[in-house]
């Protein structure tokens, strides 16, 4: 069974974001005074289980876990060892996280033994004061040890880095080179503009094109086939062990090879990460629609999904996404 969408592309992949919570409150992604949601209106673990196995009955293959920092919500464990109980006995495949890395220490073990075999961490810059600038109050040393802890614990670590003007841009090159010791893949995306933050994202927004071209003079990438399915461009270089990858939102648009869908922490189901459009689960498991009802609506979603984001940055240009990134997850 297979998820199509109205362009004929394969849907097999749900990001799911458990939490709009988080510990830091990065400056591209996130006002610096937020208002979180209550509790009474965010999906409980029964819920959630029981959307993800709709979407699995209808060909869903891969979940990954998002938020809002996943590892703030108490019962987040609880969730994946339910989620890695279906693994291989139905569609599903593969249960991944993204997450900020602060609370990775304490939960990589557990993480690992409920079948988490590889985690994307989101790290902008491996400079301890930049880190608690760029993340308001962060602690680079929690990162560093929650990524060491899941190397330990085999977990295959990925490092995702926002490129941002006058912030990262001259770290990238280190940033790879350390990557390339720990033997960590590592990626770079361009700032999307979702809602505003108080910081214009016409001064964060660095085109990835540019960059490439940049770091490409000093390790001569080659393109490699690397088909993980995702918006990511891989590269290697003679000079590195690691595959380097670009994502360009903005810049070089993948639309056509889209792959997932999203639901946010109180059941809406985004067909695009960059259009405000979305379906509403939550008053359906709320008021005990059967099975057959929410399969019928994932079908419908499948039909409206836009072909297409329309992102735009431009100087003084409110996004016309009305949600932060922690309400989808990246
Ligand atoms: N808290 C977790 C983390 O930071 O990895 C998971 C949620 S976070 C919203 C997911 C990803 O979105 C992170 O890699 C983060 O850097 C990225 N992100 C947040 N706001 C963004 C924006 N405006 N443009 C591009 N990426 C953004
Ligand atoms: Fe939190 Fe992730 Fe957003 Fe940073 S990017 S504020 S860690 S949700």
């Amino acid at each position: 069974m297979t998820l199509v969408d109205q362009f004929s592309r394969k849907i097999n992949y749900l990001r799911v974001s458990v939490t709009d919570r988080c510990d830091l409150r990065c400056v591209y992604c996130m006002k610096e005074k937020m208002t979180f949601l209550p509790k009474s209106e965010i999906l409980t673990l029964e819920e959630i289980e029981r959307l993800c196995d709709n979407f699995i009955e209808l060909g869903v293959s891969k979940i990954r876990i998002t938020g809002g920092e996943p590892l703030v919500r108490r019962d987040i464990i609880e969730l994946i060892k339910k989620l890695n109980f279906k693994k291989n006995k139905t569609n599903l495949k593969e249960i991944t996280l993204t997450s900020n890395g602060t609370l990775l220490a304490k939960h990589a073990k557990e993480l690992k033994k409920f079948g988490v075999n590889r985690i994307n961490i989101s790290l902008d810059t491996i400079d301890p004061d930049k880190y608690k600038e760029i993340t308001r109050f962060g602690n680079l040393d929690n990162v560093i040890k929650g990524i060491k802890e899941a190397i330990k614990n085999k977990i295959k670590v990925k490092i995702n880095v926002v490129a941002l003007k006058n912030f990262n841009e001259n770290e990238l090159e280190k940033l790879i080179i350390w990557a390339n010791k720990l033997k960590i893949d590592i990626t770079f995306i361009e700032v999307m503009p979702m809602e505003e933050t108080g910081i214009d994202r016409y001064h964060q927004f660095i085109p990835l094109d540019q960059t490439f071209n940049k770091l490409n003079s000093i390790f001569e990438f080659k393109k490699i086939d690397k088909s993980t399915g995702g918006p990511a461009l891989y590269y290697q270089s003679k000079k590195l062990s690691i595959n380097v990858g670009f994502i360009t939102p903005l810049s070089n648009n993948f639309c056509s090879s889209c792959n997932r869908i999203r639901i946010t922490s109180t059941g809406k189901l985004f067909m695009c990460l960059g259009q405000n459009d979305y379906i509403d689960f939550r008053d359906i498991l709320r008021n005990d629609y059967g099975n057959d009802y929410i399969k019928e609506k994932i079908n419908y979603a499948l039909k409206i999904k836009p072909k297409r984001h329309d992102f735009l940055i431009e100087e003084n240009n409110k996004p016309y996404i009305q949600r932060h990134m922690n309400v989808t997850g990246g």
